[in-house]
This record gives C-alpha cells, sequence and structure tokens, in this order.
C-alpha cells in the first residue's frame, strides 16, 4: 500500500539543481548532518500540500523558499515541488467537481510553484488549479491542513502545546472529519451567499416596488381610460350619426322652407306690383267730373223750369183774370161796360203784359205777350165804339193765352223728363263712382293682405335664416367634434357613417349625449394620456422581473432552510463521529501510553472552555455558527488526561521532555492508528528519547508502517534501523543539497 511515490525539489530552498527521492517502502529514513537539508525536504512536503503559514516554511516570503545560489550555482528563478501519489486504487476524488482535471490516472502528482514576487502557480496533473482545488483533492485521501501527519523538528510536543480548540482540529482533520467541516464550511459560506442574494432580492423588490405599483395604478388608469375611450366611441357613434343625420334632415327640410318661402315671396311681390299697376286712379275722378256737368245741366233745366213755372202762373192768373171777366160779362150780357170799368180792365192786363215783357229770357213769350198787347190797344179802341166788338177780341185772347199757358206746360213737362233723365244718370255716376270706390277699397285690401303675407313670408325667412345659422352653427361643431374624436379615438370615428338613425333626432337629447362626451373627455384628459403600449410593456417586464423576484426570494428561502437543515446535518454527522473518533483514539492512546511508559493511564476529554476574549456579536455569531460551537460565549476543546505510572503528576507542564515527546507520540500515534493517514513525516520528533524508549518508539513506528507510509528524519540509530531505504543529504561545497540513497546494509554500516 504505497501511496506516496515520490517529492521531486527543484530550485526549493537548498535544494538548488533538481532532486527526487523516491518513497517506495513502507518507511524512508532521511538522514545527514545538520544543515544539510533535511528538513527543508519536509518543508517541500507541506509546501506541496498547499501550506499557506510562511512560518511553518520558516521563511519570510516566497523569495526565501527558492534556491538563493552559491558560489558554485546561481540562484533558482522559482522555487517547484512535485509529489507523486499512486491512484492505482482511485482513491483520489474532488468535493467540487467539474475543475476540468481528470482524475482518471494511475498517479496523482501535485505542483506548487512560488515566484519570486510571491505568486504561487498550483497543478494537479499539470493541470493549473486554485489552491483550494488542491485542499480539496487532498482532503479525500485524509490528508488535511492542520498537518497532524507531518511532525516538524522541535514540534513533536506540538499537540501537547496545543490549545484545547486547536487540538481539536487537529483530531477532527486526523479523524478525516474535515471534510464535514470543508462542507460545513462550503455551506456556511453559501448560506451566508444566499443571505445576501435574498438581502439583495428583497431590497430590489423593494425598490421596484413603488415602481411597479405605480405602473399598476397607471395601466389601471390606461385600462380605465380604454373602457372611457370605449364609452366614449359609443356615444360618439351615437351622437355623430344622428348628428349628420339630423344635419341632413334639418338641412334639407330648411332648403325645402327656403325654396317655398322665396317662391311664396316672389309670388306675392309679382303679385303686388301687378296690384300696384293696375290700380287706376282717375276713374273716380272721371265719374265725378261727368255727376258735375249733369248736375250743372240739372241747374240750367231747373232754372228753366222755374222761369216757365213763373211764366206759368202769370198766364194762368190772366186765365183767371179771363174768366172773372167773362163771368161777369154774361152776368151784364147787353149792358154796355162803362168806359171807366173798361179802362181798368186794359189798365191792368197792360200792366202784366209790360212785367211780362221785362222778362229777358223767353223771346217767344215775349213776342205772343207783345202781340197781345198789340190786341189789346186795337181793343180799347174798338171799346169806344163797340161793346160787342171788344167782347170778340177778348175771346180771341183768351184762347191765344190759354194755348201759351199749354205752350208752358208742356214745355215744363219736356224739362221735368229731362230732368229726371240727368238724375237718373247722376245716379248711375254715383253708383258707379261708388262701385269703382269698393273696387279700389278691395284691391287696397288685397294689397295690404299680400303685403302681410309677405312681411310674414319675409319674417318667415329672418327666421329660416336664423334657423339656417343654428344649424350652420351645429354644422361647425360637428366638424370639430369630428375632428376631435378622431384625435381621441381614431379612424374608429367613421363607424358613425355606417350607423343607422331612425326616428327623428331630439335635440335636447343630442345635448344631453353631448354633455355625456365632455364629461368623458374632461376625466379623460384629467387622467393625462400615458403612452399605453409602452407603459403595458413596462408594467409588464416589471411585474414579471417581480415575480421572477419573488420566486428567486422562494427559492432562496427554500435554499437557506435546506442549506440550514443540511448544515445541521453535517454538525450532526460531525459530531457524532467525532465522539465516535475521540472514543477510538483514547483506547489506542491508552494503549500506547502503557506501553510507552509501561503503564499509566491516558485520554481525551471533550471540554466545554470558556471563550478568551469576548467579541462583537458579529464575530460570536459567526463562531457559533462553526462546528464545536455549542453554547454562546464556549468554545469545544480537546484536554488531554495522563497519569504516569508511580507518580501522580497529572499536569502536562510538568512532564519532563522526554515523557512529553513519548506522550504526543502516543497521542500522534493513536491518532493516526485510528484514521490512519496515506503517509506520515517525522522530523526528529524522537530526539529527546534515551535509548530504552527509542526502541519502544522503533517498535511502534514498525507497527505504524503497517498502516501509513513513514517518512523519518532522523539522527537515531535505533530509529534508523526500522527503515527499509535510507536518504542521506548532504551539502557539499557547492552549497546545495545532495542526495543519495543508501541500502539497507550500507544504512547499518554507517549507523555503527
Ligand atoms: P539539522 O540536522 O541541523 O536539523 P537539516 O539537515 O534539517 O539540519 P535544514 O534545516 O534542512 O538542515 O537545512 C538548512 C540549510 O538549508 C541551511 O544550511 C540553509 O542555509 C539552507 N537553506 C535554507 N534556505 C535556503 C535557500 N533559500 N537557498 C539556499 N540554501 C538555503
Amino acid at each position: 500500500m504505497m501511496t506516496l511515490k515520490a517529492i521531486e525539489l527543484n530550485g526549493f530552498k537548498s535544494f538548488g539543481k533538481k532532486s527526487t527521492v523516491s518513497f517506495t517502502t513502507p518507511t524512508t529514513c532521511v538522514v545527514g548532518p545538520n544543515g544539510s537539508g533535511k528538513s527543508n525536504i519536509v518543508e517541500s512536503i507541506r509546501f506541496v500540500l498547499g501550506e499557506q503559514s510562511m512560518k511553518s516554511l520558516r521563511g519570510k516570503g516566497g523569495v526565501d523558499l527558492i534556491f538563493k545560489g552559491s558560489k558554485a550555482l546561481s540562484h533558482s528563478s522559482r522555487a517547484q515541488v512535485l509529489i507523486t501519489f499512486d491512484n492505482s486504487k482511485k482513491i483520489f476524488s474532488f468535493t467540487n467537481s467539474g475543475l476540468g482535471v481528470s482524475l482518471d490516472y494511475d498517479e496523482v502528482v501535485i505542483g506548487r510553484e512560488v515566484f519570486p514576487d510571491g505568486v504561487n502557480k498550483y497543478t494537479i496533473n499539470n493541470t493549473e488549479v486554485r489552491l483550494k482545488d488542491v485542499v480539496d483533492l487532498l482532503a479525500s485521501v485524509n490528508i488535511g491542513s492542520s498537518g497532524h501527519h507531518i511532525i516538524s523538528q522541535g514540534e513533536a510536543d506540538r499537540v501537547l502545546n496545543a490549545s484545547n480548540k486547536d487540538r481539536r482540529a487537529m483530531i477532527e482533520d486526523a479523524l478525516g472529519l474535515k471534510v464535514y467541516q470543508y462542507r460545513i464550511r462550503e455551506s456556511e459560506r453559501k448560506l451566508e451567499k444566499t443571505h445576501i442574494n435574498m438581502k439583495e432580492v428583497q431590497a430590489l423588490r423593494r425598490e421596484i416596488a413603488p415602481h411597479l405599483a405605480f405602473l399598476k395604478k397607471q395601466v389601471q388608469i390606461v385600462e380605465k381610460a380604454r373602457e372611457m375611450r370605449d364609452e366614449l366611441r359609443g356615444f360618439y357613434k351615437d351622437y355623430l350619426s344622428k348628428e349628420s343625420s339630423y344635419i341632413k334632415t334639418e338641412g334639407k327640410r330648411l332648403g325645402d322652407v327656403r325654396h317655398t318661402l322665396e317662391k311664396q315671396s316672389r309670388s306675392l311681390e309679382e303679385r303686388i306690383s301687378e296690384l300696384k299697376s293696375t290700380k287706376e286712379e282717375p276713374q273716380a275722378s272721371k265719374h265725378s267730373s261727368a255727376i258735375k256737368t249733369h248736375e250743372s245741366e240739372l241747374g240750367i233745366l231747373r232754372t228753366k223750369k222755374d222761369e216757365l213755372s213763373r211764366t206759368l202762373g202769370r198766364l194762368e192768373g190772366t186765365i183767371d183774370g179771363f174768366d172773372r171777366e167773362f163771368a161777369r160779362a154774361s152776368k151784364t150780357k147787353g149792358k154796355v161796360i162803362t168806359e171807366g170799368e173798361w179802362r181798368s180792365v186794359v189798365d191792368a192786363l197792360d200792366r202784366e203784359i209790360d212785367k211780362a215783357l221785362e222778362s229777358e229770357n223767353i223771346s217767344e213769350i215775349a213776342t205772343i205777350l207783345k202781340n197781345m198787347k198789340s190786341r189789346l190797344q186795337t181793343l180799347s179802341r174798338d171799346v169806344e165804339t163797340s161793346v160787342e166788338e171788344i167782347d170778340e177780341n177778348i175771346k180771341e185772347e183768351y184762347s191765344r193765352v190759354k194755348i201759351a199757358r199749354d205752350g208752358v206746360l208742356a214745355d215744363m213737362e219736356a224739362i221735368g223728363h229731362n230732368e229726371k233723365q240727368i238724375l237718373a244718370q247722376i245716379d248711375e255716376l254715383r253708383s258707379d263712382e261708388r262701385a269703382v270706390e269698393a273696387s279700389l277699397r278691395e284691391s287696397e285690401r288685397n294689397l295690404y293682405e299680400l303685403m302681410r303675407e309677405k312681411n310674414e313670408v319675409e319674417s318667415s325667412i329672418h327666421s329660416l335664416v336664423f334657423e339656417e345659422d343654428k344649424l350652420n352653427m351645429i354644422k361647425n361643431s360637428f366638424e370639430m367634434e369630428l375632428q376631435e374624436a378622431s384625435v381621441l379615438i381614431g379612424q374608429d370615428v367613421l363607424s358613425y357613417k355606417n350607423a343607422e338613425v331612425t326616428g327623428e333626432v331630439v335635440r335636447s337629447a343630442q345635448d344631453d349625449l353631448r354633455k355625456k362626451i365632455e364629461r368623458i373627455k374632461i376625466k379623460l384628459e384629467d387622467m393625462g394620456s400615458p403612452n399605453s403600449s409602452e407603459m403595458l410593456k413596462e408594467y409588464q417586464d416589471t411585474e414579471e422581473r417581480d415575480q421572477f423576484l419573488a420566486k428567486e426570494s422562494e427559492d432562496l428561502k427554500q435554499g437557506i432552510d435546506s442549506l440550514k437543515v443540511l448544515i445541521q446535518d453535517l454538525k450532526e454527522t460531525l459530531d457524532t463521529e467525532f465522539k465516535t473518533g475521540v472514543s477510538k483514539i483514547n483506547k489506542q492512546f491508552q494503549e500506547f501510553f502503557s506501553l510507552m511508559f509501561g503503564g499509566g493511564s491516558a485520554f481525551l476529554s471533550v471540554v466545554m472552555d470558556h471563550k478568551k476574549s469576548r467579541k462583537t456579536d458579529e464575530d460570536i455569531e459567526e463562531e457559533e455558527s462553526e462546528a464545536g460551537e455549542t453554547e454562546l460565549g464556549f468554545e469545544r476543546g480537546i484536554e488531554i488526561n495522563v497519569t504516569l505510572p508511580q507518580k501522580k503528576v497529572k499536569d502536562l507542564h510538568m512532564l519532563s521532555g522526554g515523557e512529553r515527546s513519548l506522550t504526543s507520540i502516543a497521542l500522534l500515534f493513536a491518532m493516526s492508528q485510528v484514521n490512519p493517514p496515506p503517509f506520515l513525516v517525522l522530523d526528529e520528533t524522537d530526539a529527546a528519547l534515551d535509548e530504552a524508549n527509542s526502541r519502544k518508539y522503533g517498535n511502534m513506528l514498525d507497527n505504524l508502517s503497517k498502516y501509513s507510509q513513514l517518512v523519518v528524519v532522523t539522527h537515531n540509530r535505533e530509529t534508523m534501523s526500522r527503515a527499509q531505504v535510507l536518504y542521506g543529504v548532504t551539502m557539499d561545497a557547492s552549497g546545495a543539497s545532495k542526495l543519495l540513497s543508501i541500502r539497507l546494509e550500507d544504512a547499518s554500516a554507517y549507523a555503527k
């Protein structure tokens, strides 16, 4: 079971030249004079296994590990160490996979280089890796970082000097519990990281929450606005279709009305002008002048008639006078009238005839009267001679007067007839005149009536203009509304054209509808007009992101929970394993101890120590999460209890150097026995032992080498005798270490 195969040093400390130590036997001793470079080999093993403490490597920086050169040899540019393990049984593995390093080989070669500037380079099978990969890989073969498997010079009793806490770590390491520790730490780191992630996620959610809320509100507004726009669309369709229909119908109606009214107006105008032109003004005056002519004719006739009437009176008076004379004469027939009587008659006649003659008007009468006078003159002359004769003359005169009177009467009748005719004509004219006047009045009435009608028509036209203006206003506001609507609801607005409008459009209903539209418009304006598609997209994105974060948060919470469970499980396992391990070590420890000391007792106990100093809460919390911490302010440690045979001394500090060495060797070996590491390096651990104890030590080495390969640096001959191969280290004048392998027989010879 040779796991450790070889170590190759190149430029490491005193090894200026490439040197290889092969480990082909269970126990390999490295021997040589002081200062030859033996411990440098042990350190090279520490180095290549990932030791980070420069103190453990006896240096201050990387440059101290590099061969500084000598008179004969120039210094190295870097220190390199390669360690080769057997992996034919595939014992190596990684805790975290996926490093891209194949372990599917029979050998595993781990390499480390350090450069003067302190930069380190790690390799596994020639592939560059990180330190943690090396640590991880070694943990799989129970080679921990506590270095319990490498006991350096002067460090033999390190396990005794260590604090309880450090000792616990060593034991955990030896028990191969580092894997758990490592896993716990990894899990805790993960937990911490998860917590941080969780906080980040929560912070992100908190960060986007107000924006999300804002967006949600905006989206609600957008949705509300869309609903309102839908409502508006409906209202608009209704309103605009009705309005358009109204405008059409009303326009047609007003057009018809205008046409009718204008026609009426024209016809009235025509009739009025016609009426005005036919109205005859002179008709009436024609009648009245004709009447006047007739009336003056009538006046003349009447004067004539008066004249005749007077003449008639006189003639009848004359006739009466004659009649009286005739009556008197008949009474006195045969008597002769005196001259006096006669004279008076003649004189009376004469006067009357004179009077008649004075009238100038009727020439005919005058003629007659002249004749009468002349006869009367004749008569008066005859009277003187014969009364009989006179009587005859008067009779003649009498009948002439009578004839004259009849002529006058006939004339008067003719005049009366004439008068009647004229009066009838006047009557006719008057009635004509009245008729004309009546018709004039009638046509005037008609004119007035027409004018009134025309006025009415004009006022109707006036009201029509008013209505037309109103319709124009409606048209304008319709156009404006249409434009506004197209801005608000887009091309959909034109759908009003397809809407069917039945029945009459009621203006008040339209006004109500318009009011509703206005109200919605105001509301929409108040809402503002967030870019809906962008807003929605952003809201969806943000919402998705929030959902994602919520999911993430939930996942992280679950991660935290399961990590906590895992850590708890690991801690419990670690605890159990640790306890079992400690009791196993105790068994071996007791055995080795009594073997070394020929009795006595030795055991480890788990103790709870107070922490050395109070730290901040954060530190405590951090440390508490470490395995091995059970209570606040306490830490678990391992105490060594020994009782030497026949001695009462129990305190480790009171042991002698040799006793300390033996105790620690017993413990170290016990630890190695329980969970054997692939190899153990012991650097002059036996320095303090006397001969008898050296033998016991040698026996234990023999025993131990069955489980672990041993690399022993020693000056002790007894120890050397237990090895199968000896490596001699020398340092010649060149100032660099040199190696030479010595066979066992030679070794024995050298030892003697
Ligand atoms: P001892 O038996 O006394 O313990 P040793 O064989 O263990 O001695 P080491 O301690 O391994 O000796 O070697 C020490 C030697 O290595 C010293 O001589 C020291 O000068 C040399 N050395 C240490 N570091 C370097 C270096 N960087 N370059 C060259 N030589 C070095």
